[in-house]
């Protein structure tokens, strides 16, 4: 993102159509087109080789919203290969691609370029390849919603100037393999700006230096794999103040860079790190990056889950920008910043969805541990009641798991459905302890990893002993809530799924007698059981669980036509 060289554009061929074949990679699913293909998928000149290190430097000039820099791209050669793909968004210009002194020609084929190699890559080769680039990169307009550069000022009128860049990618900003499922070890991320201004970055601060020009360079250092989305700049007047957690792995440094004239306020709302912390740590286990620290960084959008740099901008309120999104009142008595993005650092950061499409391993999980932090705080039922107020803000639009390969993302329901989902499955498992342990497990077994849904899915099914692949399936890939249609005739209840996968049998826990929750296991074949209930209405499905219960002798009103008539 940095604009220095002045080195002559030689390489962009922008639609080359005649090479379009070369490119190439699997056909796009109807729907998508192959620019999301190149981006989304493993491409052949992606697979061939495995990123370890990204050397990034970058110059930011909010005189004129433009940047300048180049990427250091240090890989391991994984297999042969000629030709090499690096992702760079329009309209950022690639000045030049060096390896091994010699530079490189490429062909630009919308966002992504692909770079014909000289030097001979032997498997197991370790090679850095340089890109040098600057332009305007994409102004991002409704961070952290969209993505790109966000030009902003504070109160004051000051420069403040932040990333964010999920789901649209790393590369708007930076050239990188943007790709989710692979990651570098470690990253060196140095950020030059004006030198009014502070920049808080990724990891731990290793040099300041100020340069002859006035401005300064901050360099960051990131001791652990990162999803290349969470790199960011944060470049503001901020002041600064730390604290030390002790936490499963020992002393964590907390660091927080708020606004300099939100200090005060900061040192108020941030007291709730530390509880958040002790919460999730004895859910999920140890914070993923003791070495990097954590940190809280005020930035001009709402907030991200940037590792081990938490972007924050609730206006140091507590709620969803003053709104509990349960609408129970408990979502009122925390941060929902604080407590949201900073689960994602055990859920997104520790453990990385390999493609975009199960994104609800990030979102459902970061949703149903808002739940647990206000288990933590106010009780179990308390963390029931937010779960399942959240319930409403489901829309079942289209299915929670969107198609692999194209960098799709699928319906916003992986949030609160999923969160939901979860919930409902830790009914099932009907042990809290083994619950908690498989949280914890699936933070350790798949530590600074990336994954697909379906290895958390048959982890989960595995380490709860239960067959859980029609749950997942109901509730991640259809847009259906499974519904228990019943039957209460004198003193025997029939009972059914409706509106499920073929084959779905979930348990479920009704009233089979007055104030007593049992086990029923209905399947999509009535079944019917013998229930002691004092009055029919005594009946009742567990609200735990995410169903829909519909009792087919006594059709309910319509509710909504029953308001309109008040
Ligand atoms: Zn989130």
């Amino acid at each position: 993102m940095k604009e220095n060289q002045s080195r002559s554009c030689w390489l962009v061929v922008i639609g080359c159509l005649c090479l379009f074949p070369e490119a190439g990679s699997a056909q796009s699913p109807p729907g998508f087109t192959r620019a999301d293909t190149l981006r989304g998928s493993n491409t052949p000149q992606r697979s061939w080789w495995d990123v370890s290190f990204y050397d990034l430097n970058v110059k930011v000039n909010p005189a004129d919203s433009s940047i300048s820099g180049y990427n250091a791209i240090t890989y391991r050669v994984v297999k042969p290969g000629r030709e090499m793909q690096i992702d760079l968004q329009m309209p950022l210009v690639v000045d030049s691609i060096v390896q091994d002194g010699l530079e490189l020609s490429a062909r630009r084929d919308g966002n992504a370029f692909f770079v014909t190699l000289i030097s001979p890559q032997r498997t197991k080769a370790a090679k850095t390849i340089s890109v040098y680039y600057h332009g305007k990169p994409t102004v991002a307009v409704r961070a952290p919603w969209d993505g790109g550069f966000v030009w902003a000022t504070d109160t004051l009128g000051r420069k403040w100037v932040v990333t964010a860049n999920e789901g649209l990618g790393a590369s708007v900003w930076w050239p990188n393999k943007d790709l989710l499922s692979d990651e570098p070890d470690s990253q060196r991320i140095a950020i030059t700006i004006p030198d009014s201004l502070l920049d808080v970055s990724n990891g731990r601060l290793r040099r300041t230096t100020p340069n002859a020009d006035g401005s300064t360079t901050y360099e960051w250092f990131v001791d652990n794999p990162i999803n290349n989305y969470n790199v960011a700049v944060n470049s503001g007047r901020y002041a600064h103040f730390s604290d030390t957690y002790q936490g499963e792995k020992g002393n964590l440094t907390l660091d927080f860079y708020p606004l300099d004239y939100h200090i005060d306020v900061a040192r108020k709302q941030f007291a709730q790190v530390k509880p958040m912390m002790q919460c999730f740590e004895m859910w999920f286990g140890p914070y993923p990056w003791y070495e990097d620290g954590y940190k809280l960084v005020e930035t001009p959008h709402l907030g991200m889950e940037h590792q081990s740099a938490v972007a924050y901008g609730n206006h140091y309120q507590n709620g969803y920008l003053g709104r509990d999104r349960s609408a129970t009142g408990h979502g009122l008595l925390w941060d929902f910043i604080i407590i949201h993005e900073s689960a994602h650092e055990w859920w997104g950061n520790n453990i990385t969805m390999k493609d975009q499409a199960d994104m609800w391993v990030h979102e459902s999980f970061a949703t149903y541990a808002e739940g647990l932090f206000t288990e933590c705080q106010q009780g179990k039922k308390a963390g029931a009641e937010y779960t399942i107020g959240q319930r409403k803000l489901v829309r079942n639009d289209k299915p929670i798991v969107a198609a692999y390969g194209v960098n799709a993302e699928g319906s916003g329901d992986m949030y609160d459905k999923g969160g939901n989902m979860l919930h409902t499955i830790r009914q099932l498992v009907d042990d809290d302890a083994r619950w908690r342990g498989i949280l914890r497990g699936l933070n350790k077994t798949f530590w600074h990893q990336t994954v697909t849904g379906k290895q958390v899915e048959d982890y989960i099914s595995r380490q709860s002993g239960l067959t859980l692949g029609k749950v997942f399936d109901e509730y991640l890939r259809t847009t259906k809530i499974p519904t228990l249609e019943y039957k209460l005739e004198e003193q025997k209840l029939s009972y059914r799924w409706t509106n499920v996968v073929r084959g779905f049998a979930m348990p479920v826990k009704v009233t089979t007698s007055t104030d007593r929750l049992a086990w029923i296991r209905p399947t999509e074949s009535w079944k019917s059981v013998a229930v002691k209930l004092d009055r029919p209405e005594d009946f009742r499905v567990d609200e735990n669980f995410y169903v829909i219960p519909k009792d087919i002798l006594r059709p309910v009103a319509d509710s909504t036509s029953g308001r309109r008539a008040q």
